[in-house]
């Protein structure tokens, strides 16, 4: 049997050993199962041989999970993943248990299977066949967060408390896999975001509708006020928002131009009813922001009549952000946009920011993995990607700790992450713990 045979048997011999893990719910934003997920894990991480395995919590929020593995190099790789889940809802979408991993058809269904527990699983039996086999060919470091699911708000504090010991030469993040055209990714950064509320109040109670002759309306108001946002080609009106976007470096420009996009097939993903919003959809998803509204809320929207004027009116935004925008600059942009469009009256509320990253395609780090994806998945297998459309907390392992950051793994387009069925496929989860075992082989030689 070949090796890589033999890798990806006992991948698949050894993920029923981690059912257990995948029943556990922990569920950030309905606080459960935390206290149960973690101890779960530091019994894991312990029963692997870690000579290190900690639990952080000095700084509040959920437990972050903190082990290290000794290798046969002086080289240390450091894994970024998290073990809390999204809600398990709507269940009656579920074709099987959310909380019980189901096997059928090839892939295995939970939620969290795919976003992040696979991820980590598929990292943490590779420990397992090392130790087995001859031991680690470099130091591996794990942060394992709680709260990725509900932005991440404590895991750049942490990171910034435990430099000393989060040091290594290199990051690979969460997760990734294969994109909608079957090709392996290779992704060199991610997006950030802001999220914020906006409200506006006109008045202490609803009024009759016949008083709209002289009363003011919040749901219009709220309405005129989101239209001063953009204009009808979609360009964000808000001074200075685009003023921070740098330019690709010309690797990444070239990756963007090899990239496909299949729009037909994202049609057809989405049901799409309307045409896409731009003609460039790779450079928008790659170095482009957005300003999006996530709902709004005013009023009366039940079955029949009701005249009334809502007293009160909300809308929920995030924005996805690109290297070097930041969050708190477009934040008070949005409001020094309110301000000066007369709309001083309507309030904002920043809930979550997280600053974009991309490591450059030079980097040495990126180099090796673009050339064990080949390997693994052929020239024509695979897909360079200079950022994610995707947020996640990787500024401050890219700036603070100062690595180079990829994310890979072993998912697909159709995962239905934080939807039901969420599930990987056996094949992913081979092909892609093989990538991995190959990148830590070689790496470890660097
Ligand atoms: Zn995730």
């Amino acid at each position: 049997m070949t090796k890589e045979q033999e890798v990806k048997d006992y991948m698949m011999q050894h993920l029923p050993d981690y059912y257990d893990y995948l029943r556990i719910p922990g569920i950030s934003a309905q606080d459960t199962g935390i206290d149960e997920t973690v101890q779960w894990l530091t019994d894991k991480f312990t029963a692997l041989g870690a000579v290190e395995v900690k639990q952080w919590h000095e700084l509040g929020g959920n437990p972050v999970l903190y082990a290290e593995f000794a290798g046969k190099s002086d080289q240390t790789l450091l894994f970024y993943n998290h073990y809390d889940v999204q809600p398990p809802e709507p269940l009656d979408e579920w074709e099987s248990e959310p909380f019980e991993p189901t096997a059928k058809n090839g892939k295995l269904y939970a939620r969290g299977v795919a976003d992040d527990k696979g991820e980590l699983i598929s990292r943490l039996i590779l420990v397992q066949y090392f130790a087995e086999h001859g031991g680690l060919p470099l130091n591996l470091k794990f942060i394992v967060e709680g709260q990725e699911e509900v932005g991440s708000p404590t895991i750049q504090d942490y990171v910034h408390a435990h430099q000393e010991e989060l040091t290594a030469e290199a990051c690979i993040w969460e997760g990734g896999g294969k994109d909608e055209d079957e090709k392996f990714k290779i992704t060199a950064g991610l997006k950030g975001i802001l999220s914020f509320d906006m409200e506006v109040e006109t008045a202490e109670t609803d009024l009759h509708s016949s008083l709209a002759s002289y009363a003011d309306n919040a749901a219009w108001r709220l309405v005129q006020a989101l239209n001063s946002l953009k204009d009808a080609n979609g360009k964000i009106l808000v001074d200075g928002y685009y003023d921070d976007i740098k330019p690709l470096e010309p690797a990444a420009q070239k990756a963007l131009e090899e990239m496909e996009f299949n729009e037909a097939e994202v049609k057809k993903q989405f049901g799409l009813k309307t045409p896409l919003v731009t003609d460039q959809p790779l450079q928008e998803l790659t170095n482009g922001t957005t300003m999006t509204i996530n709902g709004i809320n005013a009023g009366y929207t039940g079955p029949g009549v009701k005249t009334v004027i809502p007293r009160q009116a909300q809308a929920k935004f995030d924005c996805r952000l690109v290297p070097d925008q930041r969050p708190t600059k477009i934040y008070e942009l949005i409001r020094q946009h309110l301000d000066a469009h007369g709309f001083e009256d309507i309030k904002l509320k920043y809930q979550v920011g997280e600053d974009p990253s991309r490591t450059s395609l030079e980097d040495e780090f990126v180099k090796l993995n673009i050339a064990i994806a080949q390997e693994v998945y052929g020239t024509d297998g695979i897909s360079i990607v200079p950022n994610s459309a995707g947020t996640g907390p990787g500024a401050q392992f890219v700036e603070e700790l100062d690595l180079p950051l990829v994310s890979v793994g072993i998912g697909y387009s159709g995962n239905g992450p934080h939807g039901p069925n969420e599930h990987i496929r056996d094949q992913d989860f081979r092909d892609g713990s093989w990538f991995m075992y190959r990148l830590l082989e070689e790496y470890g030689q660097k």
